[in-house]
């Protein structure tokens, strides 16, 4: 078929379908753009909800030794700080678990317990505040001692996590498949579960992890298949920040445009806080959910008018503190400059002489000399913050004095 038939035929096609701006009747305005989430029942971590119709939860682990809970805490404040909803904090032995009452009642956020085989761990733990164990019933050992550390889960309001892991499965399980597999993966995860339920204890979520991108994506579909309890997703010991947050990327960033996930996180060799950054990052790129300034930015060539690598560089240092959702491109000249500023907040376009175009919600505003386009773009961003935050603040109050009502008469969701 010649090129002039084949987009004949496809205008006939797609074209009467795609309304864009115009299709304001339809559901969805940019339909290529949704995700259908995969149903999962909603569990609590201590004040997060997870699953459901819940934002997709940021989480990441804290690597100071547990017992120093002055370390640990300023590590759980500056992982907050970059937005983690949820903290794991590894509990080996019992100085840890100790210091896990000071860590669970100073910490801003709630407090994942990671407890492996040690069953007294696990109900110290909940005994401290954690608000979720992150413990696999079936490596505890005998039935009484799994019904214990559920009972003082039950009583401390404790959620729990599965977590399989490739890279340690059950002996039977691997005789049984030969190797670590999607299916040996589930079969462990359900058979976890199923203690969990045959105990009457359903607050749990699961996570199927290895460091196989492969392997781990079809592990979690199968999963999402066989089960409804949230799923927590994560690639682990993915590697380095750069090769880690791509294999992460990858296999996360499939399933989530899949609709499968219900928590994140980002195993890397780096900061915590790196991790955060890198889980909201993926669930900006998918529009699942938005935090701080989202910086589009061209890669830069001859035509730039200003140093565009520099400039991106220094002012994603100098609005990292803005947590309120926006956008913001920086764009080396007017091939792609006025396209990209017309769907962002805020636009920047180079090319003139040693100036540029400043966009306001699309349009152009002013000209900007280079020597003052940081200072100025980060005031132009903070204001534009301060002003989402009052209308946010604003609907949020006409919110409280007219809830909305659902026809059960509850007060409906609202997603981040
Ligand atoms: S937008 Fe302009 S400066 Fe940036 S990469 Fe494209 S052509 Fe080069």
């Amino acid at each position: 078929m010649g090129l002039k038939k084949a987009l004949s035929a496809w205008i006939e096609r797609f074209g009467p379908s795609y309304q864009g701006l115009k299709g304001r009747c339809l559901m969805s305005l940019r339909p290529w753009r949704d995700i259908e989430r995969r149903r999962s029942r909603q569990i609590m971590v201590g004040s997060v909800p997870v699953g459901g119709d819940a934002p997709i939860s940021v989480q990441t682990m804290t690597n100071t030794p547990t017992e120093d809970a002055k370390a640990t805490l300023k590590q759980i404040e500056a992982v907050a700080e970059a937005g983690a909803d949820i903290v794991r904090v590894s509990c080996p032995d019992e100085p840890s678990t100790k210091a896990l009452h000071e860590i669970c009642a100073q910490s801003p956020i709630p407090v994942v317990a990671d407890i492996h085989f040690h069953f007294k761990r696990g109900i110290e733990a909940a005994k401290a505040g954690a608000a979720c164990l992150r413990i696999n019933p079936g490596n505890i050992g005998k039935a009484e001692r799994v019904r214990e550390v559920i009972q003082a889960a039950k009583d401390h309001g404790c959620s729990m996590r599965i977590g399989v892991n490739g890279g340690s499965l059950e002996k039977h399980l691997l005789e049984k498949y030969g190797e670590p597999c999607p299916e040996a993966m589930v079969e462990s995860a359900l058979g976890h579960a199923q203690i969990l339920q045959d105990n009457d204890f359903h607050d749990f979520k699961i996570s199927v992890k290895a460091s196989d991108v492969f392997l781990t994506v079809a592990a979690y579909q199968q999963l999402a298949e066989a089960i409804d309890c949230p799923l927590h997703l994560g690639i682990t010991e993915a590697g380095g920040a750069r090769i880690g947050s791509v294999k992460t990327a990858i296999g996360m960033g499939s399933l989530l445009w899949a609709g499968i996930g219900d928590t994140i996180r980002v195993s890397l060799s780096a900061d915590p806080v790196e991790e955060v950054k890198v889980g909201f990052d993926i669930l900006k790129s998918l529009n699942l959910r938005h935090r701080g300034v989202n910086v589009i930015s061209c890669p830069s060539c001859a035509r730039q008018g200003f140093d565009v690598i520099k400039t991106v560089e220094i002012l994603e240092e100098k609005l990292a503190h803005i947590t309120t959702p926006m956008s913001l491109s920086v764009i080396g000249c007017v091939v792609n400059g006025p396209g990209e500023a017309r769907e962002t907040d805020i636009g920047f376009t180079g090319g003139g002489a040693e100036s540029g175009m400043v966009y306001l919600a699309g349009v152009p505003d002013h000209k900007l000399h280079n020597d003052d386009m940081i200072a100025h773009l980060v005031t132009l961003v903070e204001q534009k913050a301060a002003e989402i935050d009052a209308a946010r603040a604003e609907k949020a109050g006409e919110a409280t004095k007219a809830p909305p009502l659902d026809k059960s008469g509850k007060k409906g969701f609202e997603a981040a």
